[in-house]
């Protein structure tokens, strides 16, 4: 019988600890395999060494040989059920075995006991790996005879098994990461938008092949500054300017891209650099341009025809006596013209404020225009017994355009007295605001807006369906209109409202328009 000599142990435990370092430098299964095979035989003799890792979904084990001196054992992978063997034994105690194979299986009930058998590995150490109270596998080491494995080895074992089990758990961390990245990884490498990752420094961190096709990028412009690279560029500007946080732009190759910014901030609220995402739209940019050149087409052309029907109308009465049907006839036919003609002219209106003719500016006496657009609103507010109130910060001269003021303050006033019930009270008032702005609020005591329709009423063609207002007439077009002016001159609106208490809407305009 031939007997063993084993290292002093602390040539052992130091064998262990350089096994454990090296298992750190790469967190990928192979390696830690590649690492036992290596080095584990200065720590425990063997001439067989494997390792059996559960698979928790089919309650069994498969076994890896990991490294064997008998050159006929080369691999050996099986599958086994949880509950056979030895192995399966020291995987459901979670308990060590060192054992003689006399004593225990005979007949052989498994494929590493019949290995045993055949190779007369007669002693075996089965040590079982385990992570936070579950037996996640087991390291198997069986020798031939004249090597019995003692308490040392089974101790040398025990620590070996111990930092292999958390190096696992490290690796499953990080394959389950690696699995991640290469999904997100796969998922912007064939997205259709472009997309960049820029670190604080502006360092270009990560852009996906759209993004460079977007800018006719050749080659990999990891690590270079996003300043550099698009010097003078407005895409640049989306990193510069912080209220800027999307931005238009059109690429050399004509498309249009609707360029997002977000920033990214760790969990501990650190900045660690932007995100930004292009999105092409091209197609949605066509489709707005064919419907608002459409629109003003037709809104066009109708202009004419609208003025031919409202003359003849007017002609009716001139021809002769009319009787009441034909004095009914007539007023309907007055009256849809007249809405028809409010339509077009709206129409018009908001295809000329959605293409952005620009706004003739002047310098104006905010407080004479309220007071001028109050006046008109006189008559038909007198008509429903609605008191007009102004309360007007004196001499307030801004920056805008006349006309365009005008009109807003006139659909907001308007809307006031039409939707306000007789004897209401409608009250404008003029207030300063700090950093050079002036506050309009436009108060009334009227129907209100119900909470479910406030979100929508400034989308073109929206009005409110409830049974008060049912013979209230309007195109639905007057508050899109409105928010245009009102952002046109870099403005704000907001409303508030309560049903049957009353509406207040308030604009928050800039004194002064920016220069060109
Ligand atoms: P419309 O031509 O229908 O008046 P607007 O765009 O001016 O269109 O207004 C949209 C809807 O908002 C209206 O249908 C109306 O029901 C509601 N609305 C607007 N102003 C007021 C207000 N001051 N009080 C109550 N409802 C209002």
């Amino acid at each position: 019988m031939k007997t063993q000599t084993r290292l002093p142990l602390t040539d052992r435990l130091a064998n262990v600890s350089e096994i454990l370092i090296s298992f750190a430098s790469s967190p990928v299964l192979s390696h830690y395999y590649q690492v036992l095979a290596d080095f584990t035989r200065f720590t425990i003799h063997y001439d067989f060494l494997g390792i059996a890792l559960v698979d928790p979904t089919e309650s069994a084990y498969i076994i890896h040989s990991l490294d064997a001196k008998i050159e006929e054992i080369e691999e050996l992978i099986e599958f086994e059920s949880i509950d056979k063997g030895i192995i399966g034994e020291v995987i459901q105690t979670g308990k060590v075995s060192r054992s003689q194979l006399a004593l225990t299986e005979e007949p052989p009930q498994s494929a590493f006991q019949f290995l045993c058998t055949d190779y007369h590995l007669h002693n075996q150490l089965i040590i079982p790996l385990v992570q936070v109270e579950q037996t996640i596998g087991a390291l198997i080491f069986a020798a031939t005879e004249g090597m019995d494995y003692n308490e040392e080895d089974e101790r040398v074992g025990v620590l070996l098994a111990a930092g292999l089990a958390a190096n696992f758990e490290m690796a499953r961390l990080y394959q389950g990461m690696a699995d991640e990245r290469a999904m997100f990884n796969s998922m912007l490498q064939s997205a259709k938008d472009g997309f960049v990752l820029i670190d604080p420094d502006m360092q270009v961190q990560y852009c996906n092949p759209a993004f460079d096709t977007m800018f006719n990028i050749a080659q990999s412009v990891q690590g270079e500054l996003l300043t550099d690279l698009f010097f003078e560029h407005p895409f640049i500007k989306l990193f510069q300017e912080d209220e800027l946080d999307q931005l238009e732009l059109e690429l050399e190759d004509g498309r249009i891209v609707q360029a997002v910014r977000h920033t990214i901030i760790s969990e501990f609220g650190d900045h660690l650099g932007w995100a930004a995402a292009l999105h092409d739209i091209t197609l949605l940019k066509e489709l707005v341009s064919m419907k608002t050149d459409f629109v003003n087409t037709v809104s066009h052309d109708l202009k004419n025809p609208i003025a031919s029907i409202r003359m003849a109308a007017d002609l009716i009465p001139l021809v002769g006596e009319t009787n009441q049907a034909q004095k009914d006839m007539h007023d309907r036919i007055v009256r849809a013209s007249i809405f028809m003609k409010e339509l077009v002219t709206e129409l018009l209106d908001i295809g000329q404020l959605e293409s952005n003719l620009g706004l003739k500016l002047q310098e104006l006496d905010l407080t004479e225009q309220l007071e001028d657009v109050m006046f008109a609103q006189q008559t038909p507010a007198e008509s429903k017994n609605i008191m007009l109130v102004s309360d007007f910060k004196k001499d307030t001269v801004i920056q805008a355009d006349p006309g365009r003021l005008r009109q807003l303050f006139l659909n907001l006033v308007g809307n006031a007295v039409k939707y306000t019930p007789e004897n209401g009270e409608v009250r404008v008032t003029l207030t300063g605001l700090e950093n050079e702005r002036v506050q309009v609020d436009i108060q009334d005591n009227g129907l209100g807006i119900p909470a479910e329709d406030l979100p929508h009423i400034f989308d073109k063609f929206y009005r409110v369906r409830t049974e008060d207002r049912a013979n209230i007439k309007g195109t639905g077009l007057g508050l899109a209109i409105t928010k245009s002016i009102v952002e046109a001159h870099g403005g704000e609106i907001t409303v508030e409202s309560e049903v049957n208490k009353g509406t207040t809407f308030r604009i928050v305009l800039p004194i002064k328009q920016p220069e060109d």
